[in-house]
């Protein structure tokens, strides 16, 4: 199969502004839409499960796979490591399925320069104070966290421009639909899915 025809869709956009509730929406209207699993350091949260919500290694075993050439990008954000693996990406590719990467918005501008087929979309939130209510509201990170990572949004909030598709998650449904239009438009895998 040639590169092109594989679909990679790369969702960023700053932590807490609703990716992982997107792609799982996404995901129920496209279930071919395979979801790469990244690979992460930070310790779980309540209710997540290794290989399914992330690969949960330790620093040593992170570092090993980096030295191995496993990672397609990885970073170092908000005190811990995070990184795609290729293994993911070559899963798919030989299913015949589109896949879709949650990533921050450092790791989104490595795939676009290692797969510049790759479809990038950044998700907006409709103002900087709404996504400090959200990452409040998930209530999974501690003041100090929240606030390194509102920290980190306004930065990764510049960069939007730099993405080819932006989506404000006003509402779920509205920047669902909108999502979905992009991917289904971009892949020619997904024509009748
Ligand atoms: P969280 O700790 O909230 O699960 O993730 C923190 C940030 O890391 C989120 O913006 C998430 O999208 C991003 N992230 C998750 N996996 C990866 C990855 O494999 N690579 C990169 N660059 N970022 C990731």
């Amino acid at each position: 199969m040639a590169a092109g025809e594989q679909c990679i869709f790369v969702i960023t956009g700053p932590s807490g502004v609703g990716k992982g509730t997107l792609i799982r929406a996404l995901r129920q209207r496209i279930p071919k839409l395979a979801l790469s699993v990244s690979a992460t350091t930070r310790a779980p949260r309540e209710g997540e499960r290794d290989g399914v919500d992330y690969h949960f290694l330790s620093e040593a075993e992170f570092e090993r796979r980096v030295q191995e050439g496993e990672f397609l990008e990885h970073v170092h954000y908000a005190g811990a490591s995070y990184g795609t693996l290729r293994s993911e990406l070559q899963q798919s590719i030989a299913k015949g399925r589109p896949i879709v990467l949650e990533i921050e918005v450092q790791g989104a501008r490595l795939v676009r320069a290692a797969l510049p087929e790759a479809t990038l979309i950044f998700i907006a939130p409709p103002s900087l104070e709404e996504l400090r209510r959200r990452l409040q509201a998930r209530g999974t990170d501690s003041s100090e966290k929240v606030a390194q990572r509102l920290t980190l949004a306004e930065q990764e909030l510049r960069a939007q421009s730099e993405f080819a598709h932006v989506v404000e998650n006003d509402t779920l449904e509205r920047a669902l639909a909108e999502l979905e239009a992009i991917v289904r438009a971009s892949c020619s895998l997904l024509q009748g899915a």
